[in-house]
């Protein structure tokens, strides 16, 4: 096995070659090549990003061949280059697109070939986890077999700890009526969907700790719907997709959480859609989670909605404050501390939309009075209260804007901040300014100054973006998307 240096060595070395055999200046090295990227590097093809759709047209007519060579002196064999503009559409859902095309070229064979370990394959750990599993991690009978990012089954997400109130009542009967007698018809595929923090991810784990119960020969896969797409962008890097369905067709009981990771990914959708359609057919049970119904998934195709459709489709709500309390007084009791009547009310009626934020009160709670040696009372549900009101509406912040913005779309933020106007650090900006201007209500001249830009320029930003969200639905849905994540803090 050859160790090779990272993706980025490699470039940086064969940038070096690449100017020496064109003899170029420094200005034309930095204008064609630096923001070039390579992002992934299989036995035969090199990946690159590139962040603007000109720079790519120009790169492929002119300088393929060079590229090639000089990655070649570094490699000590040929790859194909394929540059990738990110200017449309992120580098990953790009690459999957690509990966899948090639595959649906060539016709699948009959027969499964085995699967070529590549001598050297590593991709960009921005999008996958360096801990995927090999793809020949094969299902044997009774295995649960859990995607990178989903947790073990955790122990207290059980049937019996989840408080039953009238908002999830009937997500929690279907859900146990499911674990006793996975793939009756009614019931498949069964379609779980709420806000966050609801319980869903909660009862999708009772419900395979159940069937592995009750069924102890099954296959049971549990995947988190952006690991699919992950694992299927790794399986056609490596070109072995047979591989990775048969891993998903041998599934007795496939559970997906938080479906709608995929939607918006066209070649993710369709293998989903085939896997679905093999398991569905051969009578294997289907358990998918959500944050929102099929429905209003904009980007999911339509095959798979009405898939979704054939099943059975139940929405957990907000719990009311008859349940808030009631989960309030089983948290308690699971962790062990005494909460007075009166504290367990004022908790219930000032924390609303989230059970993971009850739990953390509690936690608080806990520890203020651990460390000040007294019993839980009110002073601290004031305290915590406070606490979990004021993280939640002091969440937003234009700095949290753009480092969102920046580590999306890859767009360091000096230069966001900056004047440069690449066009993709220009639509970066765009967005930055246009989700300072509707999540956070600052005016236009405070946003120009925040840029130190004209106040004009700032309502051209906001103009701009809102008419991109107008003309497409895609569009709209990525912005939908990246507020949800924003406002639910979910920066890394
Ligand atoms: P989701 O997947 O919908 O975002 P989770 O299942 O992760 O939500 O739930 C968040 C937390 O709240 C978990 O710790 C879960 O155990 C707890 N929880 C949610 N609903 C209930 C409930 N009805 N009873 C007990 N705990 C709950
Ligand atoms: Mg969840």
């Amino acid at each position: 096995m050859i160790v090779l240096a990272s993706e980025n060595e490699i470039w940086e070395m064969a940038k070096v070659k690449l100017q020496e055999n064109l003899n170029f200046s420094n200005v034309s090295m930095r204008l064609w090549f630096d923001s070039m990227t390579l992002k992934v590097l299989t036995e035969d093809t090199a990946y690159f990003s590139v962040d603007e759709d000109l720079k790519k047209k120009v790169i492929q007519t002119r300088y393929l061949d060079d590229i090639k060579a000089a990655v070649a002196e570094i490699l000590g064999f040929e790859v194909k280059i394929v540059p990738i503009s990110t200017e449309k559409d992120t580098f990953e859902n790009c690459l999957a697109d690509i990966l899948y095309n090639e595959n649906q070229e060539k016709n699948t064979p009959s027969v499964i070939p085995p699967v070529q370990t590549p001598t050297y394959r590593r991709m960009d750990n921005s999008y996958l986890s360096s801990e995927i599993r090999p793809i020949d991690d094969d299902l044997v009978p009774g295995q649960v077999l859990v995607s990178p990012s989903f947790p073990d089954i955790l122990p207290e997400y059980t049937f019996e700890n989840f408080v039953v109130g009238s908002s999830n009542k009937l997500a929690y009967t279907t859900a146990r009526t499911v674990a006793q007698n996975p793939s009756d018809k009614t019931y498949n595929p069964l379609f779980i969907y709420g806000d966050p923090g609801l319980g869903k991810t909660h009862l999708l784990h009772a419900i395979t700790r159940e069937i592995v119960k009750n069924y102890p020969t099954y296959n049971i896969l549990r995947v988190k719907g952006e690991d699919f797409t992950n694992e299927l962008i790794e399986s056609l890097a490596i070109k072995a997709p047979v591989q990775f369905r048969e891993k998903y067709r041998k599934a007795d009981v496939l559970v997906v959480d938080d479906i709608q990771f995929i939607a918006g990914k066209v070649s993710v959708q369709e293998e989903f859609f085939h896997t679905f359609d093999a398991l569905f057919e051969s009578g294997k049970q289907i358990i998918v989670s959500s944050d929102r119904p099929p429905k209003d998934m904009k980007t999911l195709e339509t095959r798979l909605k009405s898939r979704f459709e054939m099943g059975f489709i139940v929405d957990i709500q907000a719990p009311d404050l008859e349940l808030r309390v009631a989960i309030l007084k089983r948290k308690a009791q699971n962790l062990g501390i005494k909460v007075p009547n009166d504290v367990l009310m004022y908790l219930g009626e000032n924390i609303k939309d989230n059970v993971r934020q009850i739990e953390g009160a509690l936690k608080k709670m806990r520890a203020l009075a651990f460390i000040q040696g007294k019993d839980i009372d009110m002073e601290h549900a004031k305290v915590v209260v406070n606490d979990v009101l004021t993280s939640a509406a002091e969440a937003v912040t234009p700095e949290k804007i753009v480092t969102y913005i920046s580590q999306k779309f890859g767009i360091p933020e000096e230069d966001i901040k900056s004047s440069k106007r690449s066009k993709s650090i220009v639509s970066a900006r765009h967005l930055v300014v246009y989700f300072m201007r509707t999540m956070l209500d600052m005016t236009y001249p405070i946003i120009g100054k925040y840029f130190n830009r004209d106040h004009t320029t700032i309502m051209s930003s906001v103009a701009n973006v809102e008419s991109e969200i107008k003309r497409s639905l895609e569009f709209e849905n990525m912005i939908n998307e990246i507020r949800r994540d924003i406002k639910s803090g979910n920066i890394n």
